[in-house]
């Protein structure tokens, strides 16, 4: 199974990605990710990437299609994608297409996280993550059963995206319309976008993206 999760930032892609590789044992490819691990490490495409994200800009579809070529490549064959912030322009969803029937992979669901932008701004200047295992969480949506502790792993430690904030989100929202949301009716017009209500509680969500993928 591979899947796309398409949506702007903050609409939930990295939230429901995590659900499925707990319920299904898929692996999330995060281009976000995996380039943030990129500028951590000081590698060059880090250091290529690092200004580019801290505007909201997107960052080169030739350097995020290689990552997702070796990522695809550190899989079984049998193992289920998850594309999460991925692709983001037209050029990437054409290199997707290369790299998945390079692979003997194809396509099964692009699933649309439809959300208010008026919304996205509040998820995401309240979005924070563990330190240590990276699980997701929001200030007033998501806050760990005990406060400071993470769920998952008990760790104390958390942190925010430096560029999780306003100003940012703005041009991130103006990429995604003017550069990520045309590559939705190529997909249309193959018959695999299903479209999911992201204003809805988590849970519902996670149910709706349930049902699609089992058919
Ligand atoms: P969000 O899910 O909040 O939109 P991501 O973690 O997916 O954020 O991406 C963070 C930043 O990393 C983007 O603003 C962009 O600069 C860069 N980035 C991530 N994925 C891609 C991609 N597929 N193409 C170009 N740039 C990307
Ligand atoms: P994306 O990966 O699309 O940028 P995230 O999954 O990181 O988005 O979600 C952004 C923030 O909004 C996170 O803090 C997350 O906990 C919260 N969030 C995700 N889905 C929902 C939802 N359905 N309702 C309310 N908050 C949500
Ligand atoms: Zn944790």
């Amino acid at each position: 199974m591979n899947i796309i999760l398409l949506g702007p930032p903050g609409a939930g892609k990295g939230t429901q990605a995590q659900r499925l590789v707990e319920r299904h044992g898929m692996r999330q490819l995060s281009t976000g990710d995996m380039l943030r691990a990129a500028v951590k490490a000081g590698t060059p495409v880090g250091l290529q990437a690092k200004a580019v994200m801290e505007r909201g800009e997107l960052v080169s579809d030739a350097i995020v299609s290689a990552l997702i070529g070796e990522e695809l490549d550190s899989m079984g064959p049998d193992a289920g994608a998850i594309f999460d912030g991925y692709p983001r322009t037209e050029a990437q969803a054409a290199s997707l297409d290369d790299i998945l029937a390079q692979r003997g992979r194809k396509l099964d669901h692009v699933i649309e996280l439809a959300v208010d932008e008026d919304a996205l701004v509040e998820r995401i200047t309240g979005r924070y993550t563990c330190a240590q295992c990276g699980k997701g969480y929001h200030d007033t949506f998501e806050q760990p059963k005990q406060l400071g502790v993470c769920d998952k792993c008990g760790s104390t430690e958390f942190k925010r995206r430096p560029d999780d904030n306003e100003e940012t989100v703005r041009t991130r929202m103006a990429e995604y319309r003017a550069k990520t949301a045309p590559i939705l009716p190529v997909y249309e017009a193959r018959g695999i976008v299903a479209r999911v209500n992201g204003m809805a509680e988590m849970d519902h969500v996670t149910a709706a993206i349930e049902k699609i993928i089992a058919g």
